[in-house]
């Protein structure tokens, strides 16, 4: 069979590139060897899908060439997704700090997905194994529903985190097979571990959740921290996980907004126990753990000043000694990728292959948490599919 353009991989980014190639009136086959088509967009957002961010720019993503993104970002905006919503009636919602997400589930833009991409006749083969890609007078695909070809080909077969939902190593080898680097690939957005010695001594702290700012070197985020069985979760520690150079300590602020120092001096003479102040700032469950670690807890008038500088100092910078991150099996997505010095910011084509194409997480391009790796994966596939 002979298209002009075949796409592996009909997730979020493959997807979207045979729309807009297919209305060009490009001929599209997309393959993908799971019998589902964009599981990931199922799942992703907690079933509610938060497809995008109205707060956009380069600033949010991670790269070695940080300005990759921005031509792609600039051709194919929040706004943009938004319309296609729009036109097709589904609801969306705006949360904290410009997060969009579906009113009613993920589903629905799979489905608007699927109808646009069948409105522009683009044709799909699911359950199909590719065993091997070849480019002599054009790319030749071999599968185990036969042999594809086309001229040009698109690798949108994404990172390796959530091998369970069909990922795999499939884009980086392909991106070797034709003479392209790829950097080094470390989950990201992924819960971290504690150490040995201490996962045992906060593991009854599991289910309680603090708003806290965890940093690493100059970076740092500010939402909430979920102490788990084996370690911490939670949006603060999903983020610095994409940073955190798994040797350099996590410091955690467990009272961002509160100048605990000057509190504890303006009571100091008081008789109250320091938990009680604690507790009412701090879950009590947490509280009561530190307090332990630290000693039993003294009422405020037998502290010295220099005890109290040392509790406000431990409390606004808590070590937290972690072991290491989750792998892919957890990891939302794939830091590293495909290097982007072998492709073209404005096209996504290789610059070793002509007609070769990346698009979507399986590049060294990496969002942030809040919607910014599916818009990633729109605005890059948006980007090839006019080209390709
Ligand atoms: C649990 C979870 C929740 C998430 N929530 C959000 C969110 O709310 N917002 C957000 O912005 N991002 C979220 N993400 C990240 C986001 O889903 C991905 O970054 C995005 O889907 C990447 O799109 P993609 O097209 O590059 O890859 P994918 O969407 O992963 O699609 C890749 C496709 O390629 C196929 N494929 C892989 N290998 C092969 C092969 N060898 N042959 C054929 N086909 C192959 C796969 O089956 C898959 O269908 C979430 C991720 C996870 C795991």
């Amino acid at each position: 069979m002979q298209k002009d353009v075949i796409i592996i991989g009909a997730g979020a980014s493959g997807l979207m590139c045979a729309l807009e190639a297919a209305n060009r009136g490009r001929s599209v086959l997309v393959l993908d060897h799971s019998p589902k088509a964009a599981r990931k967009i199922l799942v992703s957002g907690g079933g509610r899908c938060n497809f995008s961010n109205r707060i956009m720019g380069p600033e949010y993503f991670i790269s070695q060439n940080p300005n990759f993104v921005t031509s792609a970002l600039s051709r194919f905006t929040p706004s943009d997704f938004i319309s296609l919503l729009e036109g097709h009636g589904i609801e969306y919602q705006e949360r904290e700090e410009g997060r969009l997400f579906c009113t009613g589930n993920s589903s629905q833009i799979v489905d608007l997905l699927f109808s646009e991409c069948c409105r522009a006749a683009v044709g799909f083969r699911l359950n199909c194994a590719v065993s091997g890609l070849s480019n002599t007078d054009g790319f030749e695909v071999e599968t185990d529903q036969g042999v594809f070809k086309s001229h040009s080909l698109v690798i949108a077969t994404g990172g390796l985190s959530y091998p369970q939902l069909g990922a795999g190593n499939f884009g980086y080898l392909a991106a070797k097979q034709f003479g392209m680097r790829v950097t080094k690939l470390l989950p990201a957005l992924t819960p971290v571990r504690f150490s040995a010695e201490d996962a045992p001594v906060f593991a009854g702290l599991s289910g309680v959740s603090i708003n806290c700012t965890v940093s690493t070197g100059a970076t740092s985020f500010t939402g909430n921290l979920l102490f788990t069985h084996t370690g911490v979760s939670g949006p603060a520690i999903l983020q610095i996980s994409s940073y955190w150079d798994r040797q350099s300590s996590l410091s955690v602020d467990l009272l961002p907004e509160l100048d605990i120092y000057s509190l504890l001096i303006e009571k100091r003479r008081s008789k109250i126990l320091l938990s009680t102040i604690l507790d009412q700032h701090l879950p009590k469950r947490f509280v009561k753990l530190w307090c332990d670690l630290q000693g039993a807890p003294k009422p405020l008038n037998q502290y010295s000043t220099e005890e109290i500088a040392s509790i406000a100092r431990s409390l606004h910078d808590w070590p937290l000694r972690a072991e290491g991150a989750e792998g892919f099996n957890k990891a939302e997505v794939t830091l590293g990728g495909v290097d982007t010095v072998d492709l073209s910011s404005r096209t996504m084509e290789s610059k070793k292959a002509p007609g070769l194409y990346f698009v979507g997480e399986v590049i060294d391009v990496t969002g942030r948490l809040g919607g910014y790796n599916l818009h990633w994966a729109w605005a890059s596939g948006h980007a090839a599919g006019q080209f390709a």
